[in-house]
């Protein structure tokens, strides 16, 4: 232990491009909105930052304060920016304000200045760190290629800062296919760092673009992602997207976290969404969510078919091609399908004319739509998931939470979260299968309803062993504070690690 050892509450600012309640469009959202928490809880004091986006909900935006406001530095311009704040149940969440930039009315992301946007988010923060007292922080914990920028900015324009000297930088990767390429013309443009060779080398990814993400990999101090496989597969050609060389270069930073989910709002027990509440002590309530869900969407009102349901983006990453392939197979053995999800315009077609050619024993319901999630998690006997990757994944997790058993293949945080089912010593939460083949999964999937179907006892021991596997937030917020006080041997623990 060093000779200046403090014991003091380690100071962690969060930040990302999105958190919930205030803005969501996939996994990044729900942790962003979830961790923090825990890391309160785990003995932190922490602070999130995201962007002012105009579609925040006005009721939170009525309870913002402003606290200060600076220019920022962005190569030859400097560009206004206000810092607002709120306290949300006890924790503290900042919004980087500039309506040039984030009054948009089409969503978050996708517009033609991205690279511009979230250059400036990246280099507001900074500034923030640097000027506004209640904003230092020992780690700063950045999240995707949005706020990628950070660690960069940070060792090559904030070294002398003393609220910024002594600023460790953490990132997280949730997803290794967005990384934020630009043209290299942004270099001196807009990042201004065009004279600095060591970031030129580090940032550029051909001759003429740059890599907001490459620049993260090489300048922070420690990186995580979340979940172990998926870090080892980060170091594979395959997963990698091209940043594999890096990731293996820096295998010993790199961490892998599986993430958590909001035990409060996915449980059976108290889900105001469900139909039927029910938990393991009254695990046949759950067959009433199966027949409302059956009526609800128009198929056959039979308990003695398994109901596979799958919920989520309809991308290829998905695995879709899988299901597809192997769809006359399996409503062949009379087993029930229901699919909730949007996205790629083929997949959902393919989807519709599955739902019209099966008819009461096919549904697919194209839309977003978070109630009826509940009740697909609520109601289904079994969840598929045959990924090509999957980073972490949370659909798995919920359904597992609700006694809905998963299909998977074996990737990212469905290998580190579905224990498969061994029929000899009947251990498992679930059924995997290995390879991208459609047969595989079939074979998987059908394994499962072969179980449901011949040995109900069985099936309700994986249920309840589901059921009963902790999957909150808390396990994951101490693995991070693991790792903000490696890098921090100065700063002793402000309360002790404590599991289960
Ligand atoms: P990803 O982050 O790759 O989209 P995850 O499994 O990590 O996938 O998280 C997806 C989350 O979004 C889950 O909570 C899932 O229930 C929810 N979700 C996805 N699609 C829909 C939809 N169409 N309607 C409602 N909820 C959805």
């Amino acid at each position: 232990m060093p000779t200046n050892a403090t014991r003091r509450k380690i100071r962690i600012l969060f930040a990302g491009a999105e958190a919930v309640p205030f803005c969501k469009t996939g996994g990044l959202g729900d942790v962003a909105g979830s961790l923090p928490r825990a890391l309160k809880q785990a003995g932190a004091k922490v602070a999130v930052i995201i962007p002012k986006y105009s579609s925040i909900p006005q009721k939170y935006k009525d309870q913002m304060r402003h606290v200060a406001d600076f220019y920022v530095p962005l190569a030859w311009r400097s560009i206004y920016c206000g810092i607002e704040k709120l306290e949300l149940d006890g924790l503290d969440f900042y919004f980087v304000d500039n309506e040039d930039y984030f009054k948009r009315d089409a969503g978050l992301y996708g517009y033609f200045d991205d690279g511009e946007r979230y250059a400036f988010f990246s280099k507001a923060i900074c500034e923030a760190i640097a000027h506004v007292p209640e904003l230092e922080c020992d780690v700063l914990h950045c999240n995707d290629w949005q706020t990628a920028l950070c660690p960069v900015f940070l060792r090559e324009f904030y070294r002398g800062v003393p609220a910024c000297n002594n600023v460790k930088t953490v990132f997280t990767i949730h997803n290794v296919k967005f990384q934020g390429q630009y043209g290299d013309k942004l270099l001196h443009d807009v990042l201004g760092l065009d004279g600095i060779q060591a970031a030129r080398d580090q940032l550029y990814c051909d001759r003429e673009s740059i890599n907001y993400m490459k620049g993260a990999l090489c300048y922070s101090d420690m990186l995580t992602t979340v979940s172990p496989s998926y870090a080892t597969e980060l170091q594979m050609p395959f997963y990698g997207e091209g940043l594999d060389p890096i990731f293996r270069r820096r295998q010993g930073s790199l961490a892998g976290i599986l993430n958590g989910i909001d035990m409060d709002v996915w449980n059976p027990a108290t889900d105001p969404m469900v139909g039927t509440n029910y938990d393991a002590e009254s695990l046949e309530k759950k067959a009433e969510n199966k027949v409302a869900l059956q009526r609800e969407l128009g198929l056959r009102e039979d308990p003695t078919r398994p109901l596979v349901v799958m919920i989520g983006r309809l991308t290829n990453q998905k695995g879709l091609g899988l299901v597809r392939y192997a769809m006359d197979q399996i409503m062949s053995r009379s087993v029930q399908v229901a699919i909730l999800g949007t996205g790629d315009k083929d997949q959902e077609e393919a989807f519709r004319y599955f739902d019209n050619k099966y008819g009461d024993m096919m549904s697919a319901t194209i839309a977003f739509d978070n109630a009826l999630s509940h009740r697909m998690y609520a109601g289904g006997d079994i969840l598929l998931m045959p990924s090509e990757f999957e980073p972490c994944g949370l659909s798995q997790m919920i359904a597992m939470r609700y006694g809905t058993l998963p299909v998977v293949r074996e990737t990212g945080g469905l290998r580190d979260s579905v224990v498969p089912y061994n029929k000899y010593t009947g251990e498992g939460t679930g059924f995997r299968f290995t390879n991208m083949n459609a047969q595989e999964m079939a074979d998987s999937l059908l394994g499962a309803c072969e179980v449901f179907w011949t040995q109900p006892d069985m099936w309700k021991r994986l249920q309840l062993q589901a059921m009963s596997t902790d999957f909150s937030w808390h396990r994951a917020a101490n693995d991070y504070m693991d790792i903000y006080h490696g890098l921090h041997p100065e700063i002793i623990r402000y309360s002790k690690r404590r599991d289960g």
